[in-house]
């Protein structure tokens, strides 16, 4: 492309996103008060409001109060101008969620599920999807994306290698899923990363931020922003600090190595460590509860053990990564009560998430309307 129409891409973006910020952290906002906040030209504010309102991305509300002189117009970002679906599959459970460019779930369902059969899953999602549609009155081509987030090592392409918790291998869910969602792009993520996203969009500075979310479910995935950017490696698959090896000749884990931290942190590894010392439990946090709370001497030291593990591996994510937070997610977040580990490793924070499913979805809903609103507007080729 002619270097001076990229250059012309790049500062109508520019300028746009500058407006874009504005309308979308305001209620409500004049053109006057736009170019006054952003220092653009009232005519370069005219022209790309009328673009926005042309794509319905704002809304006129007509005239507000006057200061003196004439009464502004008044403009209002719309989020549902657009909408993404958001599907997070987990092995028993199906999310299925539509959200706005704000990220408000529209409509969600959640779906158990006993059989991870992708045609079985297509259908599934194809009533849902249905459902959504009709219910909330949308055109299909305002859907702008499809993601879904797998417990899964998901290469650059999207493609999934290997969802050992789910027995797949080597899926393209764009694929499995094109005649349920015809013509949307669908975009495959990695739980953990996705998670690592969800989070970041509720940190205030997110541009600033470096993080690793820790994933702690049947497995441990890991998910590194750095910068406020997902890094995902050269391949695709970096961040799987649940397979570093913490008990040298340890516990058989399905990558291949023995002793991975996921064998020994994970729900899945309590619930085995429960079971080895003689309390067979079905995976039920409110019975691990009760027997905590009896003081029930191998659900404490199941516990107990559970946190030291726990604390060798964030020790080792703080060590690797030094990172302003890490955060935990996923089913072992419901132990934080229970969990004995550091608050703090090395300056690095370790918090817990409040809200797991809906942080998934939304850390996809958050890059892909980011993407939307500030850098796919004028293809401008970086
Ligand atoms: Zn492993």
């Amino acid at each position: 492309m002619n270097k001076s129409i990229v250059n012309q891409q790049s500062i109508k973006q520019f300028n746009t996103n500058k407006i874009l910020k504005l309308l979308t952290s305001t209620e409500m906002i004049s053109r006057a008060e736009l170019a006054k906040q952003t220092g653009l030209n009232k005519a370069t504010v005219s022209k790309i409001t009328d673009e926005l309102l042309n794509e319905n991305l704002i809304k006129d509300l007509g005239y507000g109060i006057s200061s003196g002189g004439r009464k502004p117009k008044l403009l209002k970002f719309n989020p549902d101008a657009k909408y993404i679906v958001g599907i997070k599959i987990d092995g028993t459970d199906i999310y299925f969620t539509v959200m706005n460019m704000k990220l408000e779930n529209v409509f969600t369902q959640r779906i158990e599920i006993n059989n991870n059969d992708t045609g079985i899953i297509a259908e599934l999602l194809k009533e849902s999807f249905n459902h959504a549609v009709k219910k909330l009155g949308i055109e299909i081509k305002h859907i702008i994306e499809v993601a879904v987030a797998v417990p899964a090592t998901v290469n650059i392409k999207g493609m999934i290698l290997h969802a050992p918790n789910i027995g797949w291998k080597n899926i393209d869910l764009s694929e499995e899923f094109k005649d349920v969602f015809t013509d949307i792009p669908i975009n495959t993520f990695n739980e953990a990363n996705a998670g690592a996203l969800g989070a970041l969009h509720h940190i205030t500075n997110p541009e600033n931020t470096n993080l690793v979310y820790v994933s702690a479910g049947i497995g441990i995935g890991t998910g590194i922003i750095i910068s406020g950017n997902l890094y995902r490696g050269k391949m695709g698959l970096a961040g799987e600090f649940g397979h570093n090896v913490i008990v040298e000749n340890g516990r058989q884990c399905h990558c291949g190595r023995k002793g991975c931290w996921e064998t020994y942190a994970s729900e899945q590894a309590f619930y085995d460590s429960l079971e080895r010392k003689g309390l067979k439990m079905e995976k039920d946090i409110e019975k691990v509860f009760t027997e905590l709370k009896n003081n029930n001497p191998i659900a404490l030291e199941a516990m107990d053990e559970l946190s030291s593990y726990m604390n060798i591996g964030l020790e080792n994510v703080a060590r690797a990564m030094s990172p302003d937070y890490i955060i935990i997610g996923n089913k072992l977040r419901h132990f934080k009560n229970y969990l004995n580990i550091y608050d703090e490793i090395q300056g690095s924070k370790v918090l817990f998430i409040d809200k797991e499913s809906h942080t998934t979805i939304e850390g996809m809903g958050f890059v892909i309307a980011r993407k939307y609103l500030y850098h796919d507007r004028y293809n401008v080729n970086n």
